[in-house]
């Protein structure tokens, strides 16, 4: 690694003997390791650590730290990721020892707070999705997913119709929806989109019938687009005997205006970890509960939260389809979700939702001169744009253009997705952003287009000032290095 003058920076940096901490010599009597510890449990060889000095250390770290990007340090518009800031009174709450410090194995009646929070936080998504019961259980979106396909499942097979056994997804589908159908052994069926970027509800007459379990959508799609005919869509597949999946991994477009239950769909997952506030990106703990009507609410995943009078209690539903997850699921985040929902109550989420989506429009009505927008309209959170004109008239892919991106300090958008879209590139700018921020991007993503037609080369070698340059990224993927090791 580099740093901008092009000397290295250092990475190996243990030194035989270095020491960070010394411990002042024992002033008690030495009782001896083997006395205290079952030989079979002592360190045969001493342990192979780096031998680093404090304040080494501390600039390791520390440097590495800012080779990053992160929210905190810049715009992030990752589509279909909703990198929105996440407010840090949700860590502060999610860390109070009541919550912090309980234990799963606790009796019922020593966790009722931590419980009422689960209970709330169920019916508030109930409410949001316009559905009827939830499991907070599941540790992810796509996690969410196959969650809500083992239900549909249990649902068909209860009613006699354990044949049915194909979902069908649309071409513009997030990668899991198709990958969690195959996950639950279902034959996935793909629907192509119309001209206006929706499913296409002629073909999809035509796919739908008895084999039909469901269908899985995301609404607005991942072109950032509302699809106008979710009623017709809704009808086709129920009229066929199937059930309806709505992929809600991105909330953003739709709290507090639309709830999905009242278009048509029966169960529902949302990513806590998008929509409500909890940092993500680097894999770490998140949570994709998944709201159910009232019908398929006596097959979710057990225990969930009751109420019985003042008290809160622990239920296995009736044909619960069993556990999915260890315990109550990765409960800060649940707690993190919490505090987000509270601190802005009913009509601050509205607002969330609709600043997203001007944010978004703004951003796509200063950029569509210069770039091609395959669907010219309204767009929900995010929207898509297409590399095609640079990459036909000047030799740049959207590829590029991602990378020199990175030289004006924000982390490129989404690309190459959705696969329905030629060199896409998918913008979500989210409603945590000011005008200053939409603007400075909006003046980036120009001067890009400029550079791409009157300097091609300076795109095709970018990125020229970040630590590292183009990275082999199927290895980086492949073959990570995640820990030290000794030479
Ligand atoms: C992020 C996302 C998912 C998957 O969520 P994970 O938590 O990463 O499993 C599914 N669908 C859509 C539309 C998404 O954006």
């Amino acid at each position: 690694m580099m740093n901008k003058t092009g000397v290295p920076l250092l990475f190996e940096i243990s030194t035989p003997g270095r020491r960070g901490y010394r411990l002042p010599d024992l002033d008690v009597p030495e009782v001896p390791l083997e006395e205290l510890l079952p030989a079979e449990y002592l360190r045969q060889q001493e342990p192979e650590l780096p031998e680093v000095s404090e304040i080494e250390v501390v600039r390791h770290f520390t440097q590495l730290s800012r080779l990053n990007h992160g929210v905190d340090v810049d715009f992030y518009p990752l589509g279909s990721c909703t990198m929105k800031y996440n407010p840090r009174v949700n860590e502060d709450v999610a860390a109070l020892p009541g919550f912090a410090a309980i234990h799963p194995y606790q009796p019922e009646e020593t966790v009722q707070g931590a419980l009422e929070l689960m209970y709330n936080l169920s019916q508030y998504l109930a409410e949001l999705s316009g559905l009827h019961s939830a499991t907070l259980q599941p540790a992810a979106g796509a996690h969410g997913e196959l969650t809500g396909l083992w239900i549909m499942k249990a649902f068909h097979e209860a009613n006699g119709e354990g044949h049915r056994n194909e979902i069908i997804v649309p071409d513009s589908a997030h990668g899991t929806n198709p990958a969690s159908a195959m996950m639950a052994n279902y034959k996935v069926v793909e629907v192509p989109s119309d001209g206006r970027g929706g499913v296409d509800v002629e073909a999809l007459r035509k796919l739908v019938g008895p084999n039909t379990a469901g269908l899985m959508l995301t609404n607005p799609n991942t072109l950032g687009l509302f699809d106008e005919n979710i009623c017709t869509i809704a009808e086709l597949v129920h009229a066929a005997g199937g059930l309806l999946y709505y992929d809600g991994a991105n909330a953003n477009a739709l709290m507090g205006i639309v709830k999905p239950g009242d278009t048509g769909f029966d169960i529902v997952h949302y990513n806590l970890h998008k929509t409500f506030s909890t940092p993500h990106g680097g894999g770490g703990p998140g949570a994709g509960p998944i709201v159910v009507s009232e019908k398929l609410a006596p097959f979710l995943p057990g225990p969930i939260v009751v109420k019985q009078g003042d008290r809160y209690v622990l239920k296995q539903p009736e044909k619960s389809i069993g556990r999915v997850k260890g315990f109550y699921g990765n409960f800060s985040v649940l707690v993190k979700a919490y505090a987000y929902i509270r601190s802005h109550g009913a009509e601050g989420l509205r607002q969330v939702s609709e600043t997203a989506v001007v944010n978004a429009n703004y951003l796509m009505h200063h950029l569509k001169d210069l770039y091609d927008l395959p669907y010219n309209r309204h767009c929900k959170h995010e929207f898509v744009l297409s590399g095609r004109r640079q990459k036909e008239q000047y030799g740049v892919r959207t590829l590029d253009i991602a990378k020199r991106l990175l030289d004006y300090g924000v982390h490129a958008p989404t690309v190459y997705f959705p696969l329905n879209v030629e060199e896409a590139i998918m913008i979500e700018p989210t409603e945590t952003e000011t005008k200053e921020t939409l603007d400075r991007f909006i003046a980036a993503m120009r001067q890009i287009a400029e550079e791409a037609e009157t300097d091609p080369e300076s795109l095709r070698s970018a990125p020229h000032y970040t630590p590292v340059g183009r990275l082999d990224e199927a290895r980086a993927a492949r073959q990570p290095i995640l820990r030290w090791r000794k030479a």
